[in-house]
């Protein structure tokens, strides 16, 4: 166990030093902006939405180390998937990072979003870990509204 946790550690500093689609979005249709008070975090998130689905994902802004290597994650795992997916996704992640949920997390639908499974033993980090997730459904909201491209 306490390998897996290094493992998953490693894995979070790697992707709070090489944050993975950093940056403004070319050709975004929506994006939104969260902060989280506690820590200091900062995180906007840029989506491309075509119909039902997120074809590209990227983010900006500046934080700890959980809610960088969050977003960066985040932005790796559900570019090219569904609005849908993401919606399922965002409440295994929920659960994962708080313990609330009876349930054991879905470790097979998680996949390297697992990595966040030890921030339930520090309540302080959950806003941290969760606040990409609450920038991107702001961000989905909006482009639902937005004009779908016929291209
Ligand atoms: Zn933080």
């Amino acid at each position: 166990m306490s390998n897996m946790r290094e493992l998953y550690q490693e894995m979070i500093l790697d992707h709070h030093k090489h944050p993975r689609n950093f940056g403004r979005l070319a050709g975004a249709n929506c994006h939104a902006e969260g902060f989280n008070p506690l820590c200091g975090d900062r995180v906007t998130v840029y989506a491309r939405v075509e119909g039902g689905d997120i074809r590209d994902l990227s983010f900006e802004g500046s934080g700890c180390a959980i809610c960088m290597a969050s977003a960066s994650l985040m932005t790796d795992e559900l570019a090219g998937r569904s609005i849908d997916h993401a919606d399922k996704l965002f409440v295994q992640f929920h659960d994962l990072v708080t313990g609330e949920s009876a349930k054991s997390p879905d470790v097979d639908a998680l996949g390297k979003l697992a990595v966040f499974m030890g921030v339930r033993e520090f309540p302080v980090r959950v806003k941290c870990a969760t606040l990409p997730w609450h920038a991107l459904r702001a961000a989905l909201k909006d482009g639902a509204k937005a004009p779908v491209s016929t291209e």
